[in-house]
C-alpha cells in the first residue's frame, strides 16, 4: 500500500532543537566555537564534526527463518569518547 510507519520517530532522529546543543567533548576542552552535528547513539551526548565518529553498520532484516544483511549499510554516530571506549583493548 506504500504505507510506511516511522517507528521510534519520537526519539530518533533527534529534534532540531537538540542539535543546537554544544559538543560535550568541546565543552570539556573549554571550546565553544563548535556546533553539535549529532547525538552519540551510545551515551546520548551532543557531539561535533571534530569529535563525532560516523560508522557504517550492517542492518539485518528478517527473511523467513533467518536474517539477511541489507545491501546498503546504515549509519551510526558515536562520540570520540565512546568510540575510544569501544575500540580500546
Ligand atoms: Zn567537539
Ligand atoms: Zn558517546
Amino acid at each position: 500500500m506504500g504505507l510506511f510507519v516511522l517507528v521510534g520517530r519520537r526519539t530518533w532522529p533527534p529534534l532540531k532543537s537538540e542539535l543546537n546543543m554544544r559538543c560535550y567533548d568541546c565543552l570539556q576542552e573549554a571550546r565553544s566555537d563548535t556546533t553539535g552535528i549529532g547525538v552519540c547513539s551510545r551515551c546520548g551526548l551532543a557531539t561535533c564534526e571534530n569529535h563525532a565518529r560516523v560508522r557504517q553498520v550492517q542492518v539485518t532484516r528478517q527473511l523467513g527463518m533467518g536474517a539477511a544483511y541489507g545491501r546498503i549499510p546504515a549509519r551510526r554516530v558515536v562520540c570520540h569518547t565512546c568510540d575510544m571506549a569501544e575500540t580500546a583493548h
